[in-house]
Order: structure tokens, then sequence, then C-alpha cells
């Protein structure tokens, strides 16, 4: 699978990693529901952004165009420098294991493995030994603050810590963008805090991150604010004090 999609790089400073150009994405064919209407978004590569809208503003439908987990029904999606586009399934799948990062609001681990085995497990297509896994496993556990929890399974460790190695799983792998869809959603508001600031700690040291999220003042404390409502992109910049409701501001 690495073949199909060797040759471009993972990111450096200053690489786009996501862009999104007229994107029309519409469920039903009858009468189809447009969930996405004329979406324009780029993300550069050390970009820490936060996605935010109400309840059926479009966040989900925009959290699988930008995950390669769904193709939209006009205008073009480009990752790490492929147009979704011209990728067959098999290719999106691979391009999804190597260049996306996921982290859900479910933390969504696998009971029966140690914390250590689910970061692993995310290298489980690289065609890598067991060993270079768990490596690399033991290091991105290390990066969150975990290591000592390595044998721990998520039955036995606090939500938080449950989050972590989620998100250790998705940094594994050096991934040209981490997507987190509502990471602090399952958690209290002081642990949410904590993953929140490690989420800022990994960007600080180069990561491109997205948040999703329905929680306005978290979303208010990154970098940029992109604000959807019915589809549209109705604000991208830093938090300007002000909800909005029609106009796009730069
Ligand atoms: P959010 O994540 O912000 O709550 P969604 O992306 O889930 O918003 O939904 C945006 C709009 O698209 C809503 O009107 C929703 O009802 C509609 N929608 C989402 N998924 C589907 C689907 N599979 N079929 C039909 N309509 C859908």
């Amino acid at each position: 699978m690495t073949a199909q999609l060797s040759g471009v790089s993972s990111g450096t400073a200053l690489d786009t990693v996501l862009e999104l150009r007229d994107v029309v994405k519409e469920y039903g064919r009858a009468t189809p529901v447009r969930a996405l209407d004329g979406v324009n978004l780029r993300v550069d590569a050390g970009e820490l952004v936060a996605v935010v809208g109400p309840s059926g503003s479009g966040k989900s439908t925009l959290l699988n165009l930008m995950g390669a987990l769904d193709r939209p029904t006009r205008g073009s999606v480009s990752i790490a420098g492929h147009d979704l586009a011209g990728l067959d399934d098999r290719a999106l799948s691979a391009l999804r294991g190597e260049r996306i990062g996921f982290v859900f609001q479910q933390f969504n681990l696998i009971d029966g493995l140690s914390a250590l085995d689910n970061v692993a497990t995310a290298l489980l297509y690289r065609g890598v030994s067991k060993r270079e896994r768990r490596v690399a496993a033991a290091a991105a556990l290390e990066r969150v603050g975990l290591d000592r929890r390595a044998t721990h399974r998520p039955s036995e460790l606090s939500g938080g810590e449950c989050q972590r190695v989620a998100i250790a799983r998705a940094i594994v792998g050096d991934p040209a963008i981490v997507l987190a869809d509502e990471p602090t959603g399952n958690l209290d508001t002081r642990t949410g805090a904590g993953v929140v600031d490690l989420l800022r700690a990994l960007n600080d040291a180069g990561r491109s991150i997205v948040v999703i999220t329905h929680d306005q003042a978290l979303a208010s404390s990154f970098p940029r604010q992109v604000e959807i409502r019915d589809g549209r992109v109705v604000h991208d910049g830093p938090w300007s004090g002000v909800e909005h409701t029609s106009q796009v501001r730069a």
C-alpha cells in the first residue's frame, strides 16, 4: 500500500496538507440534503485549527471528507498532495492509514489490548516488524506522558489517559495531519483541558491538527477558528469575540 502513495512528503513547513475547493456534499438522490454548500478551506503544515459549529451545521460531513472517509458530490478535496478524485477505494484507504491520524470522542481503543498494543496496531499495515511497531508505540506513549502506563488496558485507565493513548495511536505513524472529533466531549472540564494542552504541545512541536468541536470556548482558544453554519464557512481566522451568522472574515 505504501507504494501507492510514495513520492509525497508527509509535510514540511509551508506545505499544504489539506485543501477543499468549492466542496458540495449532498446526501440522498430524490430530494438531496445539502450538508456542505461550497466550502473552501486550506490547512497548512504546522497549523492548529478548530472547526466549530452547532449540531447539524456540517462538521461531521466535513470531517469525513478531510479524513478521506467519503468523497465530495462536487468540488475537490486534496490531502497531503493527493486529490481524492484520482484515488480508487484501496488507495483512499492507504491514504487514510498513512497520512491521517484520527482521534474520536469515544477513544475507540481495543479493550483486550494493552495501551502499547493499542498504539502499535496503528502500524499493522505498514510492513514493519512487530518489534519496530512496539518501539515506535513506546515512543509515542512517552510523547503523551503515558510511558508508565504502557502495559495497562483501557479498562485500567482513566478517560483522560485513554484519550492520551488514542492520541499516541494517532501520531505513531507520523501522519500529515491529525483530525480530532470532539476529543474532549467525553471528559470532565479539567481532564479535557489537559487533553487540549497536549494537542497544543504536539502542535508546538510542528504537528498539524484540526479539532472538530461544538465547544465555542475551546475553539476560541485556538489560533485559527473555522466556523460553519448550514454547510457554509461563515468565519475563518482568529477568534474575533463575536459569533458569526452569515459573513466570512478573512
Ligand atoms: P454536524 O456534525 O455539525 O452535526 P452533520 O455533518 O452530521 O452536522 O450534518 C449536516 C447535515 O447533513 C444535517 O442536516 C444532517 O441531517 C445531514 N446529514 C448528515 N448525514 C446524512 C446522511 N447520511 N443522510 C442524510 N442526511 C445527512
